[in-house]
């Protein structure tokens, strides 16, 4: 009874539209619910990138462990499938600095050991996650995208990373749009199919590492020296369990006062037109990053669609076809020729928002095990923190998170946080009203 009630009340996986990039594949066939109780060695909660990540580095340190990964949503569906796709292979321009070059460059290795990772997970599956090492555009329309423009580049330009800068022309040349006054192309950067790549990443599992899907953790109890999670039909009765549902910790009770649910949304084109492609310059598959937190993300992928990422709910999605009408808006601005370009999907997902953008990491209680708080960011750095939290709950050297990367910043409760993120957002917006 109290099993139902709590199902009851669970909405993880309510997202109101269908994810875009997982309709474009195959349906899956294999997924399996978890239908009865189960005494794992570890249970991981939430199979995204810091989930599997775990997964898969706790297998290598404790290959006969048994693993148990349960999961919300189905993989693709879900929230690692929602996401734009962006794989960088250095420091996001976030957490880039050029006044702390030592740790930078520990930041840098770090993330560009676990891209390699990736790469060579994903080379063992059958599935075409369509990554290509495409390089990425940041590319700047008014003051305020300029002046992080330049930040940023001072960071490329200490850390000896390859860069190239773009005046407006060179970037209509190569990407067809005149909005942006100037840019940097890195070819730091891979691009990937979201969906495709975290089924490619959760396919072929050892068979140590057991995946529910559609399996929430409703409640998590300590049980003497276990933990006890609760699912709709049966439990888990473990030592050890990692967190790893990032935007959704809040709601089993954990990390509430460090993260925060943030919605954004994608716009997805139909395949566009040969006329339509002929106005898009010469390269085939790109993607620009914005230099404003507020601004849009773009790409145009292999299959000659255009993307486009934008605007933030706080705690709630919003209406999708209020955001649809304004995608298409901004994807106008941009490409002002593409007059009857139409959206095939849009969506929303999920990022983990902490003040400072510092991760939540590490043992937050007794055996319990968290990774949360992305920012927007977490393919790369999920899968590097989440194979770390493996290392941390089984005695091996971590190199020091929070030291490196940060750690979350605590926020004040509700509803003092929610009034301060629709402040902080409506002032940004109004300073970067050029970049939207
Ligand atoms: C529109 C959009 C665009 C983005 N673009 C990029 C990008 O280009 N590059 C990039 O690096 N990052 C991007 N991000 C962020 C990126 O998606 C996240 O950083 C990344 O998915 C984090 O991985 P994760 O495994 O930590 O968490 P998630 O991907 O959020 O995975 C958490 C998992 O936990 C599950 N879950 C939640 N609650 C429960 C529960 N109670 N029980 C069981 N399971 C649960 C969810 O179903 C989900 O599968 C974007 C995000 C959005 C929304």
């Amino acid at each position: 009874m109290r099993r139902d009630a709590l199902t009851k009340n669970n909405n993880y996986i309510n997202y109101k539209n269908k994810n875009g990039w997982n309709s474009l594949l195959p349906v899956r066939q294999d997924t399996k619910e978890l239908m009865h109780d189960k005494t794992p060695d570890v249970a991981i909660i939430g199979a995204g990138y810091t989930g599997i990540g775990a997964a898969k580095r706790w297998h290598e340190i404790a290959p006969n462990d048994e693993i148990a990964i349960i999961d919300a949503s189905t993989i693709g569906e879900g929230n690692p499938g929602r996401n734009s796709g962006f794989l960088l292979e250095i420091s996001l321009a976030n957490d880039a600095t050029s006044k702390d070059m030592e740790r930078m460059s520990k930041c840098n290795k770090l993330i560009s050991e676990t891209m390699t990772r990736i790469i060579d997970s994903v080379a063992h599956s059958d599935i075409d996650c369509q990554i290509y090492r495409t390089g990425t555009y940041r590319a700047a329309a008014g003051k305020v995208g300029i002046k992080a423009l330049k930040k940023y580049q001072n960071f490329l330009e200490k850390s000896e990373l390859e860069h190239e800068y773009l005046n407006k022309n060179k970037l209509k040349e190569r990407i067809g749009t005149d909005f942006y006054q100037v840019g940097l192309f890195s070819p730091h950067c891979y691009l990937a199919q979201p969906a495709a790549l975290i089924r490619a990443l959760a396919q072929n599992l050892p068979d140590e590492i057991h995946l529910y899907e559609n399996t929430p953790a409703l409640e998590i109890k300590k049980d003497h020296s276990y933990w006890q999670i609760e699912t709709p039909n049966a439990s888990i009765k473990t030592k050890k369990v990692i967190i790893a549902n990032n935007a959704f910790c809040g709601q089993l009770g954990i990390g509430k006062s460090y993260v925060s649910t943030i919605y954004t949304y994608i716009g997805l084109t139909e395949v566009l037109d040969q006329n339509s492609q002929d106005m898009l310059g010469a390269e085939n598959n790109w993607g620009i990053l914005p230099t404003h937190r507020l601004g849009c993300t773009l790409r145009k992928t292999p299959d000659n669609r255009l993307m486009i990422r934008s605007l933030y709910d706080y705690g709630t999605e919003g209406n999708n076809t209020l955001i649809a009408e304004k995608l298409l808006h901004s994807l106008r601005l941009r490409f002002p020729g593409l007059k009857d370009v139409k959206f095939e999907s849009v969506w929303g997902g999920t990022t983990g928002f902490t003040y400072n953008g510092g991760p939540l990491w590490g043992e937050i209680n007794s055996n319990m095990y968290i990774s949360s708080g992305c920012n927007g960011g977490g393919i790369v750095k999920g899968t590097l923190f989440g194979g770390l939290l493996a290392d941390l709950a089984n005695n091996h050297s971590v190199p020091d998170i929070n030291k490196l990367f940060g750690m979350a910043s605590w926020m004040p409760p509700e509803p003092f946080r929610k009034i301060g993120f629709k402040l902080i957002s409506m002032i940004e917006r109004i300073r970067a009203k050029d970049e939207t």
